[in-house]
Parts: C-alpha cells; sequence; structure tokens
C-alpha cells in the first residue's frame, strides 16, 4: 500500500514536471520565434529599404539625365555664352515645372541664366565644376543637382535644377509598406531633405536613434551592405528602423514601421504555435487525469483483491482455530462435567450436590456457546454441508422432545407435542440440521417462558412424494415487541437485555438457525405478542420414503428427576464383559472409568492407537469406545488398520467414535466410515449406558 502511496506521488510529481517543461518549452520556443520573426522581418526591411533607395535613385538619374541631355546640346556652343544662354533658355522652357528653378552657372559663381548660387551654400556646384554631376541640399533652399558643361576637358559652366523645399517632399518623397511606413531621406549633416507626414519622426527619429546607439550599429552594417534594419522601441512601441544609402550620392534613407503593422499575420502564426501548445498542455492534463482514475480504479480493484484474500486467510485461520479450539475446549470440560456428574451421582451431602448442579449448568451453557460459534463459522465459511438421508419421522419429533425435556421440568413449564398422525413415518432429507433448527426454536421457548406451556405442532400436506411441513413452537412467555421482529435473526443480537439478563445466551442461535433455513431451502416465521408469547414456524418440504402415516405420538412422562433420586436409579451392569477405551488424555480415560464404575464391567485403557492395536491382538472385546484426534495415529487411522488386521481378536466388535469434534454433520461421516456409533464430548454417563445396551452383545 506505501509503495502504491509511493508511485502515485512519483507519478504525480512526473506530470507536474511534464507540464512545467511544456510551459518553459512553449515559453523558450515563443520566444524564439519572435526573435527569428522579428530577424525574418528585419531581413524582408532591408531588402525592401534597398529597393526604394534604388528607386529614390532612379529618380535623382531622370534629373541627371535631362540635365546631362542638355549639356551635350551646349557643348557645342560652349565658347560662344550668348549661344549658351539662348539654347539652355530654350531648351529649360521645353520642360517648365512649377517648383523648379533652372539655371546655367559660370566658374566666378555668376549666372548666365537663372538664380546665382554661392558654392558656399551647395558644396555640389564645386564637386560640378571639377567634373562630377553632383547633388546638394539645403534647409530653406531646397534640393540642388548640377551638371557640368564641358568645353575638351574642362569644365566651363555648370546646369542646375533646384528644387524648392515644397516641390521636394511632392516629388521625391516616398511610401512603402501600404503608406504604414515612415520614411525620411537626409543629407550627411543629418538634415532632413525628404520629410515623412509624421511630424515626430521628422522632428526626433534620428537624435533618438543617435542616442540609443541603433544609428550606430547600422551605420556600422552599412560598411558592407547598401542597407540594413534592426529592431528597437519608438515611443514604448516594437518597432523596426532601417537604414539604407542612397546610390552615388551622400544620402541616406532611415525610416521607421511599428513592428506589430509587419508582423500582421505573422503573430497569428506565434498566437497557432501557442494554441497547438496550450491543446498539447490539456491533453495532458486531461490524459493525466484519466490516467489518475484508471489507476485509482486498478489500485481500488487491486486493493479490493487483497482485501479479500486477506479476508480468506483471516477466515480460514478462523476456521482452524476454532476446530481447535473445539477440541481443546470440549476436552477439559468432558473432564468437569464428568466429574461432576460423579459427584451427582456419589455425594450425599446436599450443600456439595448444590454445587455440583452449578457447575453442571454452567459447564452445558458453555459448551453450547462453543457448539454456536462453531456451527456458525461452519456455515459463514461454506463449509457447512447439508447431508440428505432417509429417516424417521418420528425420532425426529422424539429428539427435539426429548432434548429440552428437562429444561421445561426444571422450569415447570408444560411441553405438549401435537403432530398431524397423517404425516409419512419416513422421509429423505437433512434431519440432522432440520433436528437443530427445531431444537433452538424449543430451547428459545423454554429459556424465554417462566409460566405455562411450550407446544410443539407439526403440520404436513403431502402430495405424491413430497411432503410440505410447517413445524410451529408456540409458547406462553415473555413475548417479543413488533420492533424488534427484524432484528432477532441478526448475529450477536439480544433483545430486550435488562429483562432476560438472567437467561443465558450468545444471540447466535437464530442467526444459525436462519442461515441453516437458507442452506435447507426452508422459510421461517415468527409471530409474537409482547407479554402474552410467541410462535416460531419452520416451513421446509421433504421427499417421501415411505407413505404409512407416522400415528399418533406419545411420549413417556418421565417423573421429574430429583436429584438425590438420580442417585438412586439403576445402574447399568454387565459383569464379565470387557471394553477397551483408546484416548491420548488420561483426564478423559479416568472420566470414562468414573461413569462406568458401577458397571461391573472390566475396563482397558489405552492412550494411542498403537496401544490399542497391541491390546486387541490379544484380546477380545465386547465394546471398543475411540477417540478421533490423537498424536501419531488418529482414532480413524487406528479404526482403518484395525479393520485390515489378520490377528485383530476383536474384528466383530462394535466401535463407537467417542470425540470433541462436534460440529454438525460430523455423526455422518463417522459413520460412513464404518463407525458402528457416535458420542460426542463431554459424554454423559446415561449416553453412555445407552449405547453399552443397544450395541453389547449380552448373554
Ligand atoms: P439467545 O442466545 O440470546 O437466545 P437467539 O438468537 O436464539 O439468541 O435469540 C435472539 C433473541 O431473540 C433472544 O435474545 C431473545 O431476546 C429473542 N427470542 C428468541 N426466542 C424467543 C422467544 N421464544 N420468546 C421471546 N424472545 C425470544
Amino acid at each position: 500500500m506505501k509503495n502504491k502511496l509511493l508511485d502515485r506521488k512519483h507519478l504525480i510529481y512526473g506530470v507536474l514536471l511534464l507540464i512545467l517543461s511544456l510551459f518553459v518549452i512553449g515559453f523558450l520556443l515563443a520566444r524564439k520565434m519572435n526573435s527569428m520573426i522579428t530577424n525574418y522581418i528585419c531581413d524582408m526591411i532591408t531588402e525592401q529599404a534597398a529597393t526604394m533607395t534604388k528607386l529614390e535613385n532612379e529618380y535623382f538619374e531622370s534629373e541627371y539625365r535631362q540635365l546631362s541631355e542638355i549639356a551635350v546640346y551646349l557643348e557645342d556652343v560652349v565658347e560662344e555664352e550668348e549661344k549658351v544662354k539662348e539654347r539652355a533658355q530654350v531648351l529649360f522652357e521645353a520642360n517648365m515645372e512649377a517648383g523648379v528653378e533652372k539655371g546655367v552657372l559660370t566658374l566666378d559663381g555668376q549666372a548666365i541664366l537663372g538664380k546665382a548660387l554661392s558654392v558656399e551654400d551647395f558644396i555640389c556646384i564645386k564637386n560640378a565644376f571639377q567634373g562630377h554631376h553632383s547633388i546638394g541640399y539645403k534647409e530653406g533652399d531646397g534640393l540642388l543637382f548640377c551638371m557640368p558643361v564641358f568645353r575638351g576637358k574642362n569644365v566651363k559652366y555648370v546646369l542646375y535644377y533646384r528644387y524648392l523645399p515644397d516641390e521636394v517632399q511632392k516629388r521625391f518623397s516616398t511610401a512603402t509598406f501600404k503608406g504604414k511606413a515612415n520614411i525620411l531621406i537626409a543629407n550627411e549633416k543629418d538634415e532632413v531633405v525628404v520629410a515623412s507626414e509624421n511630424d515626430e519622426i521628422n522632428a526626433g527619429l534620428i537624435g533618438e536613434l543617435q542616442d540609443n546607439g541603433i544609428m550606430m550599429e547600422l551605420r556600422n552594417r552599412l560598411n558592407v551592405a547598401t542597407s540594413a534594419a534592426k529592431a528597437g522601441k519608438w515611443k514604448g512601441k516594437d518597432s523596426i528602423f532601417f537604414l539604407a544609402e542612397i546610390g552615388e550620392t551622400d544620402f541616406y534613407m532611415i525610416g521607421q514601421m511599428n513592428e506589430e503593422d509587419v508582423a500582421d499575420g505573422i503573430d497569428t502564426l506565434i498566437v497557432l504555435v501557442l494554441w497547438v501548445f496550450g491543446l498539447l498542455l490539456v491533453l495532458v492534463v486531461s490524459g493525466t487525469v484519466f490516467l489518475f482514475s484508471i489507476e485509482g480504479k486498478i489500485t481500488e480493484s487491486e486493493a479490493l483483491r487483497e482485501a479479500k484474500e486477506e479476508a480468506e486467510r483471516a477466515n480460514a485461520a478462523k476456521s482452524e482455530f476454532l476446530s481447535n479450539m473445539s477440541h481443546e475446549i470440549r476436552t477439559p470440560i468432558n473432564a468437569v462435567l464428568g466429574m461432576t456428574e460423579m459427584i451427582l451421582k456419589e455425594s450425599k451431602e446436599e450443600q456439595i450436590l448444590e454445587y455440583a448442579v452449578s457447575i453442571d449448568s454452567a459447564g452445558n451453557a458453555l459448551l453450547s456457546i462453543i457448539n454456536d460459534v462453531l456451527d456458525l463459522s461452519k456455515i459463514e465459511s461454506g463449509k457447512m454441508e447439508i447431508v440428505e438421508s432417509q429417516y424417521e419421522f418420528y425420532t425426529l419429533i422424539s429428539d427435539c422432545y426429548h432434548m429440552v425435556l428437562d429444561r421445561a421440568k426444571k422450569k415447570n413449564l408444560e411441553l405438549k407435542v401435537n403432530c398431524d398422525e397423517t404425516i409419512p413415518s419416513k422421509m429423505h432429507g437433512d434431519m440432522v440440521h432440520i433436528r437443530q433448527i427445531l431444537v433452538n426454536f424449543l430451547t428459545n421457548a423454554v429459556k424465554y417462558t417462566n409460566e405455562g406451556s411450550v407446544e410443539f405442532r407439526i403440520k404436513g400436506e403431502c402430495c405424491e412424494d413430497l411432503c410440505a411441513l410447517a413445524f410451529t413452537v408456540k409458547d406462553t412467555g415473555i413475548g417479543i415487541k413488533k420492533e424488534h421482529l427484524d432484528k432477532l435473526f441478526e448475529k450477536f443480537v439480544r433483545v430486550e437485555l435488562k429483562r432476560n439478563q438472567s437467561v443465558e445466551g450468545t444471540g447466535l442461535g437464530l442467526a444459525i438457525t436462519r442461515q441453516l433455513a437458507d442452506l435447507l431451502d426452508a422459510r421461517i416465521e415468527v409471530e409474537s405478542t409482547y407479554g402474552e408469547g410467541s410462535e416460531f414456524t419452520l416451513y421446509i418440504q421433504q421427499k417421501i420414503v415411505d407413505n404409512t402415516p407416522v400415528g399418533r405420538m406419545e411420549f413417556g412422562i418421565h417423573d421429574n428427576k430429583v436429584l438425590l433420586a438420580k442417585q438412586n436409579e439403576e445402574h447399568f451392569e454387565a459383569p464379565g464383559k470387557r471394553i477397551l477405551v483408546v484416548d491420548d488424555v488420561e483426564m478423559n480415560l479416568k472420566v470414562f472409568g468414573f461413569l462406568l464404575k458401577n458397571s461391573k464391567m472390566e475396563i482397558d485403557k489405552a492412550t494411542s492407537g498403537q496401544q490399542c492395536i497391541d491390546l486387541i491382538r490379544k484380546n477380545t472385546y465386547d465394546m471398543i469406545f475411540m477417540d478421533h484426534m490423537m498424536p501419531e495415529m488418529d482414532g480413524i487411522e487406528t479404526f482403518e488398520y484395525m479393520k485390515k488386521m489378520e490377528d485383530n481378536q476383536s474384528k466383530t466388535t462394535p466401535v463407537i467414535m467417542l470425540t470433541a469434534n462436534a460440529t454438525a454433520g460430523v455423526k455422518e461421516q463417522y459413520m460412513a466410515c464404518g463407525f458402528t456409533d457416535y458420542l460426542s464430548k463431554p459424554v454423559k454417563g446415561e449416553q453412555l449406558e445407552q449405547v453399552l445396551i443397544k450395541y453389547m452383545k449380552m448373554g
């Protein structure tokens, strides 16, 4: 049991650990996925930013292309300033646009067309005079594209397009990611050239990224690539920042977008993963609960099986104990009752006789308790066998009558037998157990009646070979209250204890009776009027063997035996006869000897099976009394051996089993072995004499 508890504890820990690990794995996976997704988004944005810069670059290229075409036209007339001015004007006017200023500058900073611009403001003019087309920006002045016009290898003029700030915004602003990204273009001095729609971004993005180091990291990455992106926070929100170089300019594109806008759709993937994990957890938990319930059931049924086995073991031990106890207790009682009987027979002193009567009644009460306990244990262990045989109906009734007669007489109660005369004389059934039930009814009737009578009424209704019998025991006793009637048949239940204090009993009799009735397929009914009397009826069917009516039953009316009168009874005498008694307990042999003291027979005693065998080799006995339980060779083994012996001088001698084993049904077993009869210890002098009279060959 302890082991099971331990296993259960381990299992609980195991499952908790599993759930915890699933949580941790789920958590780590979600984090890993998050970072993977962020990396993926960054890569995506890096690529997109590169594409956008290319687009931006193409805008710039298209400006350069126009300027360079004009420059080529001007190279033909580069020597003549007027012609240059003229052509340039024509060409500029051909694609006049609002918000764009166009002009031609000379080396000394003068403008031959358009506004003059200072090199200090736009360093790109200087670059152009050095032979490179170039772009420049000045806050408030706008965006300037410059293109050199060559005379041979030298630059003679510089053409320019200047986009005023508003126009710059219109023409070069860029939007991507469905407009969700905030993008701006800045120059090498970190001045915003093309602003985004978000003023906060325009005002603070560059500064913020410089402060938190992201700008530095992005710039470092630009050493090996043209664009880069990194995750971070913008105004408390998860954001992706990106940076990209724009072509051959000193401009760069910088931008921010909220991660949730980019991750839209990708996020559902995480949710999906979390769902899968959640589902997995639910599965584990419900699986565990299921396992526990199954395990609980298995443990329960295992516990039940163990308990059942334990109970069976205990029951077997109990039966063995009771059977031993039967023998062990009956042997000393045998001595007590035997000796008491001797005192009753021989003592002349009234006081001593009174004591002896008390010992006798206490001894008998003890005996009946032991018999009840033994019977109950036999029934409960399923060892109570129903043994059916032919029997004389008269014998059944007579046995019952005589078994309670003495007690009834002692209480001055009238014992009446009223039996249907037409009942068949021979039946087939378990007489021993029917008798046990009826004797219990009769004993109770006598016990719980203080004056009046006990009537034993037997009725039978027969048809063909079956007879339905009703045995009723009616008394004029104390009666039973209605509310107690149901409890009577429970084990160890005695009702009205106070009132019945002086009546001996264990509360087992009726419990045994009910169980026996069940075994016999019989039924018991009780009717009672409190204070007036009770009626117990046993209904049972028996097979008819001989239909001859049992006739009128008459039982000899014995005189009330007065104690002293007992002593004057005529004793059984059989001078010249020789009997053998075999018992391993010296005390039993002594009692036996005392009981037949006046019989004038020769009584030989053997204390073992072997001694018995030795004696019957030499002597011929008129009767042998054999104990059952003996060490080495028991009574049955000795008897079997005797039957086979060639030199047995007592081959035809009746052998009576004399045993303390008194449980119901044993008599039949002994008879089946071949014993002539059976007497249960403690044996009474009277019973002994009856057996001697019955079986001893006289003469
Ligand atoms: P007990 O050993 O106490 O007689 P039983 O099982 O034979 O046990 O009877 C159970 C109880 O039923 C008794 O204690 C008694 O109170 C009641 N009882 C049985 N038979 C009678 C009867 N004939 N009259 C009154 N009470 C009875």
